[in-house]
């Protein structure tokens, strides 16, 4: 069985390589005239000029209402303006020059400008309102009801004095969140350690850290200097105090800042009709309503509870081998435990698999398992200009023909964005505009004398991004700009990209790519295993953490602004969803970002994780490509794009609403078969 399978991978293949030679398009690259600062500015103005025109003629008109005179305006005004969005936030990330980075920070508060102008447009509004649907076919309809809904949300049917006060309420929050960002990016904390506390970490961050004149080596609180302290320093003294550092970050400069938030953003809700901003934001969300959130956070705790359980009784099994009177596990152990437990009980040390993922070999088996799943080909574009000579183009190519663009910026430079992201460079508009995407990343780069060794983490990232890639292009063959790609609700769009993060685990696509880069061997079968035990291991205490995390944001964000004690739900979240005790020296919720961007919709996460992993189970476990889940997949959740509600994805592609079912197997793999887990959980 499974060679017949992989023979239906290669002929696969074939077929995308074959068809990959007869592609051609006359739609120019995103950096096709090489703009210089002046050049981008009068680009963007264009766009911008020309959705202020669409609209201007949209409200003008003084014939009968049509979705052909009206609609087709209004997106065309939507399309313009995302791509002036889209392209000034890219050069915002990506341009290697600093001046030409302001000048496109600029140009993203004049888009939103111009967005929240259209979106409080009250002639657009009604406009819309009075069209006739009963004639238009189904993603028309579902297009113009969710745009009256996020009119409604945006507050466009209030009165005059009322809208005015909505655009400066959304002005202050919008400041309050970048000061809140802000807060926290610049508060960088040094611990001071003696040499001896640096035992048990890396050698090569030994030797990055050497003490000075006094003696005292200086440890700040970016990642790269405090998350291997967790995770390796034996001692618990130096763990202890980095974490102190570490959740006090923008304390106590945050706490005015997002009590100020907390309590604009409240007016904003309640001004438009709401009893609180939680149940305002999810309205135009899978999750609906505020209370689904709570409910959903219950539901995971329930499922988690059992495995984090039994996780933290193996930590406390393993701490007790030096501690033997040991009854609780603080905060600042949690990670250092789990290593110790990782390495001893599952035998796998993460720094062995990265001679198998050399760069180029590791995104020529992600295109390869992508083509095979998605029945599509990749042709690359050569000599086509961008900002940096390291960026590639590729178009997609599905049944011979172009249906999308994609560029990928994949290795770090200065001033360039440092996590990695899926962006949208177009919407696509089926036989107007293909879509175009780009993969932001910072992985190592390969050179003459090194491969671009990657981690675990960094193969297991690319496929996440890259199903965010796919679903914007083949979910990008829409008839309007507004539903096209992952213009849709926003708690659902995490799902494909954690779903293709499953690819990672699988012997059957490791196979086609991971091989040594010196020597050609491919990753051995129990290297793979042991690899996916170890990091199966602590699943169920990272969903509580996550939980956790997931109420925090809920919580301050469900009640009236005046009863939150920011402190006291953190501690009292920390001490319902995980075991671990927290110090209460700390106030983790001054630097816990997401609290400004995702306010109170952090459930996003956890909520796509049970939709993806229900998703993975629809695929045959040994042989990825078989049956008919690839084809559905592409077919039923990906392609629709935005046209419908995400709830109609997941129940079209499951035959049912998602359940917890999948998740939970998820969680309990490392306590499945005869691994060391389940020998060491049984006592
Ligand atoms: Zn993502």
């Amino acid at each position: 069985m499974f060679r017949i399978a992989f023979a239906l991978f290669s002929l696969i293949l074939m077929t995308t390589l074959m068809t990959a030679q007869t592609a051609s398009v006359s739609q120019p690259t995103v950096w096709a005239t090489k703009p210089d600062a002046a050049g981008f500015e009068k680009l963007e103005n264009d766009r911008l000029a020309a959705a202020r025109t669409s609209i201007d003629k949209l409200v003008a008109i003084k014939d009968p209402r049509t979705i052909d005179n009206t609609l087709t305006l209004f997106d065309e005004a939507i399309r313009q303006v995302n791509a002036a969005g889209y392209l000034a936030g890219l050069m915002e990330q990506v341009h290697p020059d600093a001046t030409f980075r302001d000048h496109a920070t600029a140009m993203l508060t004049k888009v939103s400008a111009v967005q929240t102008g259209i979106a409080l447009n009250h002639d657009v509004y009604s406009a819309l309102a009075s069209l006739d649907l009963s004639h238009a076919d189904s993603a028309t309809r579902y297009y113009v009801h969710r745009e009256l809904l996020e009119f409604r949300l945006a507050g466009v049917d209030k009165d005059e004095a009322t809208r005015a006060k909505l655009k400066e309420l959304n002005q202050k929050a919008t400041d309050l969140q970048s000061t809140f960002d802000r807060n926290i990016s610049d508060d960088r904390k040094t611990v001071e350690a003696d040499p001896g506390e640096l035992a048990g970490l890396p050698q090569d961050y030994i030797d990055r850290h050497k003490p000075g004149a006094d003696g005292k080596v200086q440890i700040t609180t970016d990642y790269p200097d405090a998350l291997p302290v967790f995770t390796f320093a034996k001692s618990d003294d130096l763990r202890r105090r980095m974490l102190i550092a570490f959740d006090t970050r923008a304390y106590p400069k945050n706490k005015e800042v997002l009590t100020d938030l907390l309590k604009t953003r409240y007016e904003i809700a309640t001004l438009i009709g709401y009893s609180s901003w939680a149940d305002y934001n999810a309205a135009d969300k899978m999750v609906a309503r505020g209370a689904n959130i709570g409910d959903f956070i219950q539901r995971v705790d329930d499922a988690a509870r059992p495995l984090a359980d039994r996780e933290f009784e193996m930590l406390l099994a393993e701490k007790r081998k030096t501690d033997p009177d040991a009854k609780q596990i603080w905060d600042y152990e949690r990670a250092y435990l789990s290593e110790l437990v990782r390495r001893q009980q599952y035998d796998f040390d993460s720094q062995s698999v990265r001679p198998y993922f050399p760069f180029m070999q590791v995104k020529q088996g992600i295109l390869d398992a992508a083509a095979a799943l998605f029945h599509v080909g990749f042709e690359q574009e050569h000599n086509v200009p961008a900002w940096d000579p390291s960026v590639e183009t590729w178009l997609v190519i599905d049944h011979g023909q172009p249906i999308g663009r994609f560029y990928l910026d994949m290795h770090p430079r200065p001033g360039k964005f440092s996590h990695a992201e899926m962006a949208p460079i177009l919407d696509g508009i089926r036989g107007k505009q293909l879509p175009e995407a780009i993969l932001v990343c910072n992985f190592p780069a390969p050179t003459a004398s090194d491969p671009g060794l990657m981690t675990y983490d960094d193969v297991q990232t690319f496929f996440h991004e890259f199903g965010h890639l796919m679903h914007h292009i083949l979910g990008g063959q829409q008839q309007w700009a507004g539903i096209t790609g992952i213009s849709m609700e926003s708690d659902f769009v995490e799902a494909p990209s954690q779903m293709l993060e499953e690819w990672i685990r699988s012997p059957q696509v490791l196979a086609k790519f991971a091989r040594h880069y010196n020597t050609g061997e491919p990753i051995p079968a129990d290297l793979v295993a042991r690899m996916n035990r170890a990091s199966a291991f602590g699943r169920g205490g990272w969903v509580e953490r996550q939980t956790g995390f997931t109420a925090i944001s809920y919580d301050i964000y469900k009640e009236k602004p005046e009863n939150v004690d920011l402190d006291a739900i953190t501690l009292d979240t920390t001490r319902k969803y995980t075991r671990f005790t927290p110090l209460k020296e700390t106030h983790f919720w001054a630097s816990f970002g997401h609290l400004g961007g995702y306010s109170s919709a952090y459930y996003t996460y956890l909520w796509d994780k049970v939709i993806a992993e229900d998703f993975f189970v629809q695929f045959d476990r040994n042989n990825l490509l078989a049956g008919d889940a690839p084809a559905r997949y592409r077919r039923l959740v990906l392609e629709p794009g935005g046209s419908m509600s995400a709830n109609d994805l997941v129940k079209n592609f499951l035959g049912r609403p998602q359940n917890m079912i999948a998740l939970e197997k998820w969680m309990g793999e490392e306590f499945d078969g005869s691994g060391a887990g389940s020998k060491a959980a049984g006592k």
